[in-house]
């Protein structure tokens, strides 16, 4: 191979390396997992703010189921002291009345609140299973995109690999020169470091070329890169697949 068809080989290279960018090809699986993850994170978050929910209702409920019976306890005795205790005063009777009435209206209220609490205890205890549920089918998912992923990547590593392989024993039959001026323009233009000239414009970036630069570029002699987008310039005739 001539210095051109070793350009040409590279640019071709060049081409097929592009087309299986693992960044590009990844990126939505990427994304998926990235997405999954952090829906996992939230769920997870929820659960335990339902946990400490849970406790604190909990708790809550404990302590009245003491208290309860402890009014119901309160009332009877008051009842019974009514009964029991005679030449009690108007005002005494009264007293106890007021006593008893209060402490019935707080047996209600904790009768309500008991419900109340257990209801919700209940509906905690449904939603941390949902939500348990959710999270076991979130890692599933997880796991099956993350297996997908490595797999894609590791065989993009390969593809990678043998681009580089291939680059690097094309280099090796360049000189020098040819390998820095084809490492600059490879720099600023990853997917096509050499374009063909058309007619007197560059083929990469479209800038109209000077007589002279035309001139230089169709006898080969020299390698000639485009002043604005430093990609290296072949003949027309030379032929590189566009
Ligand atoms: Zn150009």
């Amino acid at each position: 191979m001539d210095r051109i068809e070793i350009l040409m080989a590279l640019n071709e290279n060049n081409r097929e390396k592009s087309k299986v960018d693992p960044k590009k090809q990844l990126g939505p699986i990427y994304r998926e997992i990235r997405d999954l993850k952090s829906a996992i994170l939230a769920a997870e978050k929820q659960l335990s703010h339902m946990a400490r929910e849970y406790q604190e209702r909990k708790e809550e409920l404990d302590q009245l189921l003491l208290d309860v019976p402890q009014w119901t306890n309160d009332i009877a005795k008051a009842k019974e002291r009514m009964i029991r205790q005679r030449g009690l005063t108007l005002k005494d009777m009264l007293e106890i009345q007021q006593e008893v009435a209060k402490a019935e209206e707080n047996q209600l209220l904790g009768e309500a609140k008991t419900i109340d609490l257990q209801n919700k205890l209940a509906a905690y205890a449904k939603e941390k299973k949902i939500t348990q549920a959710r999270i076991k089918e979130l890692k599933t998912q997880f796991n099956q995109r993350a297996a997908i992923y490595n797999q894609e990547k590791a065989k993009a590593d390969l593809q990678m690999a043998s681009f580089a392989a291939k680059e690097e024993a094309l280099l090796e039959e360049l000189d020098p020169e040819t390998v820095a001026l084809y490492r600059d323009a490879l720099q600023s233009n990853p997917d096509n470091p050499v374009v063909l000239l058309e007619k007197d414009i560059c083929g990469g970036c479209r800038i109209g070329l000077s007589k002279h630069m035309v001139k230089l570029v169709n006898q080969g002699d020299k390698l000639i890169c485009c002043e604005n987008c430093m990609r290296i310039l072949l003949p027309a005739h030379k032929g590189v697949k566009e």
